[in-house]
């Protein structure tokens, strides 16, 4: 808000907006920010968002308003459509590609990594055992034995976190740059190292669909292993798809009474078999599978720091710092990289079919 209104920006807050982070009302007008309410909008050149806005929304937004948000367009075309009928320039901050100038306004990294945290913190508080080995005059209790599945920004907080806590981790992933992380981490790595392996990373660092012979070794080498564990967190994804199922039905029956699953994947169809998104799941084997909604947000003080932090970074470069007023320069990478609709069009070359 203070960096905000230093650039020269009028700033209206909606009441309420900082409730869930803690961050009354009087502390945006302490920095100079105008409390109002979401009607406002309809005098705004830039709206910052968490989420895209509804059609119902989008009826008060000005023509020509930019707009940035996780837009979550994959599968959303009509949404994307009412944003370029709406008139406004929308932004995937999703979408921001991944080099180093845009490493601040990287809201996947700033948010996986809290989720890959609290998948952890999750996992634990529904686990009724210790994490550490604990050696007491009583007895000991071993180490809990914590398998991470997709080692991205998520997984590899997961791995650190579950490490802090006196765990023994496990990790897999399909793309081989992960080994050396895991190991660094001080995990073990589990993964089926053929030559589709060897080529399982796209030219962006993210994975690619495996095959389906793939996802069988793979299914027969983890099998075994599951069985054996008492928490898996699981966060893979690849990029416009659905998510892999990781862990079948028959994987979560393997597993002891009381081990627990946390499915970070949920809200993209799951990496679980039986995982619901938005609930805790027993299974009838005694295990737990959680799909926690929008992990982030439960931590949600933390999420809103970062995310403010990349949202900000990013209008920054849409400022022009003598006249202070909006300039968006359409051929810079980051702008083109994100800039779903603009002018009453969708421009993103991913969404030609939404223009229809
Ligand atoms: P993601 O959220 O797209 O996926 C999570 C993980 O799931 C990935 O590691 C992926 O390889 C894995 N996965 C996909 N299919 C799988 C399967 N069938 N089995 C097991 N694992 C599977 O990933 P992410 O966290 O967004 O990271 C993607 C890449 O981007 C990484 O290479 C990361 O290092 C890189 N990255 C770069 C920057 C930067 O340079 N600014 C910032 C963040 C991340």
């Amino acid at each position: 808000m203070k960096r905000l209104v230093g650039l020269g920006f009028e700033v209206v807050v909606e009441s309420g907006a900082g409730t869930s982070s803690r961050i009354p009302d009087a502390e945006f007008a302490a920095v100079g920010g105008k409390i109002g309410k979401a009607a406002d909008v309809a005098k705004a050149d830039v709206v910052l968002k968490v989420r895209r806005p509804s059609e119902a929304e989008l009826k008060g937004y000005k023509a020509g308003a930019a707009v940035l948000a996780t837009m979550d367009p994959y599968g959303n075309d009509a949404a994307v459509a009412a944003m370029a009928k709406a008139g406004v320039t929308a932004f995937a901050m999703e979408f921001m590609p991944r080099i180093t100038r845009a490493q601040v306004m990287d809201v996947l990294s700033s948010q996986a990594n809290l989720a890959g945290y609290q998948a952890v913190i999750d996992g634990a508080a529904e686990y009724d055992r210790a994490l550490p080995m604990m050696m007491t005059a009583a007895g000991t209790v071993p180490a809990a034995k914590v398998f991470i599945m997709g080692v991205g920004v998520a997984g590899l907080q997961a791995i650190a976190t579950a490490r802090r806590m006196g765990a023994i981790v496990t990790a897999t992933d399909v793309r081989p740059a992960v080994k050396e992380q895991v190991a660094s981490l001080g995990a073990k790595f589990l993964a089926v190292e053929d030559e589709e392996f060897k080529a399982a990373e796209t030219a962006g660092g993210y994975a690619k669909e495996m095959s389906k012979e793939y996802q069988a070794k793979q299914a027969a080498l983890t099998a075994e292993h599951i069985a054996k564990q008492d928490i898996v967190i699981t966060t893979a994804l690849i990029p416009g798809r659905p998510a892999p199922k990781l862990v079948s039905a028959q994987m979560v029956a393997s597993m002891k009474p009381g081990s627990v699953l946390v499915d970070l994947a949920v809200e993209r169809g799951g990496n679980v078999e039986g995982a619901v998104a938005g609930k805790i799941v027993t299974t009838a084997n005694g295990a737990k599978i959680v799909g926690h909604l929008n992990v982030p947000g439960r931590v949600a003080a933390s999420a809103s720091l970062l995310y403010a932090k990349n949202l900000f970074a990013f209008l920054e470069t849409m400022v022009d710092k003598t006249s202070k007023q909006i300039a968006i320069n359409r051929d810079d990478e980051l702008v083109k990289a994100t800039m779903l609709t603009d002018a009453g069009k969708v421009v993103h070359p991913n969404f030609a079919n939404a223009a229809a």
